[in-house]
């Protein structure tokens, strides 16, 4: 079959711009949280100039059709490097890859004006595309989720490192001096090769993308957003796995029942907003409090809940004093509080969540009837 390599590239970089089209629209339609969409839809841009540049070649000067060209294309590898930093919240890495590609602008210039050489033109930019794309590649296999999308694009990048390490090394082989346009086989493989390669990444990327924001759409539908505390139904949802747990293994579980004291006095006496600042400072001390298999949910306003698997009653109760102790320390800047708790554990009969919970508010309402600012156990 014979393969006219001007319209594989063109057909590449048309594949490409359109890729960029939908990771900016990605861009503004998903959160701004996720960050370095900007760069990755820009890149596939940056490649489609450098080959609507390459494809100029004869009609335009070389200075343009392969310097240029060539600098713009590695500039777009950078851009998705960049991407990636900002996507991961890393720091980009702007001045050393630029300073690279620039560095081999004046010895591509010098090896297509002055000695024409496209060996020494293909050995310059396989080997520093490859660098970038490799520690992209590392950048992304570290950084990212044990996903799905995070194997397809690495693989990918890998997959396209090693036809450049390939056409690195065919640079050594006795070829005639070939043209980009040639169709030799190194030349097809490569071509064809990188068309598919612009397309992966860009699909690898965009799965990142959507996966990201799967994750954060299931971070916000389980978490208070006030207090990031969990959402009533996924405590619940946790208490159930836990209790399950605790049938098949006999394990031990405890449940604390919280409530700040007189809060509405809170509200009455400060605003409505410095509540709110309370509220998120009272979880924000709690949560160091506990352990990694911990849950902490918001049942109501001022009311939490909290999960302790593999715990006994005396372990709980000692959990349960160290909150009250942390919480009746007067926070800088925030009225004083005290908080109430109800505790207690699971028992063999329990199968349902709802009588745990019942139990602990019951253990909460005699802390409060004896006094508040303590504990009671049921
Ligand atoms: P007790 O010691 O008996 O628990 O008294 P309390 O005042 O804490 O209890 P009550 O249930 O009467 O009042 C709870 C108050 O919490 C009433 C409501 O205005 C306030 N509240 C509920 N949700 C929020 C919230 O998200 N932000 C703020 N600032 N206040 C809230
Ligand atoms: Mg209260
Ligand atoms: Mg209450």
């Amino acid at each position: 079959m014979e393969l006219d390599l001007r319209s594989i590239i063109l057909l590449s970089g048309i594949m490409g711009l359109l890729l960029s089209v939908v990771l900016l629209f990605l861009r503004l339609s998903y959160p701004k949280s996720i960050r370095g969409l900007g760069w990755w839809a820009f890149a596939p841009t940056a490649s489609f100039v450098s080959t609507l540049l390459f494809a100029g070649r004869g009609q335009i000067p070389d200075l343009v059709s392969v310097v240029a060209a060539n600098g713009l294309l590695l500039t777009g590898v950078a851009m998705f490097d960049f991407g990636a930093r900002h996507f991961f919240g890393l720091a980009p890495a702007y001045r050393s890859r630029m300073g690279l590609i620039l560095a081999v602008l004046p010895a591509l210039t010098w090896y297509t004006l002055v000695e024409p050489s496209f060996t020494a033109r293909v050995l310059i930019v396989s080997l520093l595309w490859a660098y970038i794309q490799m520690s992209l590649a590392v950048l992304i296999w570290r950084h990212g989720p044990e996903v799905f999308s995070t194997r397809f694009t690495v693989v990918v990048l890998l997959i396209h490192t090693s036809i450049l390490v390939l056409r690195f090394l065919s640079a050594w082989l006795p070829l005639p001096d070939e043209h980009l346009l040639d169709p030799t086989r190194v030349q097809t493989l490569y071509v064809v090769m990188n068309a598919l390669f612009v397309v992966a990444l860009g699909v690898g990327l965009i799965l990142m993308a959507s996966d990201r924001l799967r994750v954060l759409l299931e971070y916000s539908a389980s978490h208070d957003s006030l207090t990031n505390a969990l959402t009533r139904r996924s405590f619940i949802a946790a208490c159930e796995q836990e209790l399950e747990r605790c049938r098949r293994h006999g394990n031990r579980m405890a449940l604390l029942m919280l409530d700040i004291d007189h809060f509405k006095t809170v509200n009455d006496a400060h605003g409505h907003q410095m509540g709110d600042r309370v509220l998120t400072d009272f979880v924000a001390r709690i949560v160091p409090l506990l352990r990694r298999p911990d849950q902490l949910g918001r049942f109501g306003g001022e009311e939490f809940v909290v999960l302790l698997p593999e715990t006994t009653q005396e372990q709980a109760l000692v959990v349960a004093e160290r909150i009250r102790a942390v919480v009746a320390q007067p926070a800088e800047g925030l009225p004083p509080i005290t908080v109430s708790i109800g505790v207690t554990t699971n028992r063999p009969d329990d199968d349902k969540v709802d009588v745990l919970l019942a139990r602990a508010d019951g253990a909460l309402y005699k802390a409060k009837a004896e006094g508040r600012n303590r504990i009671a156990v049921v």
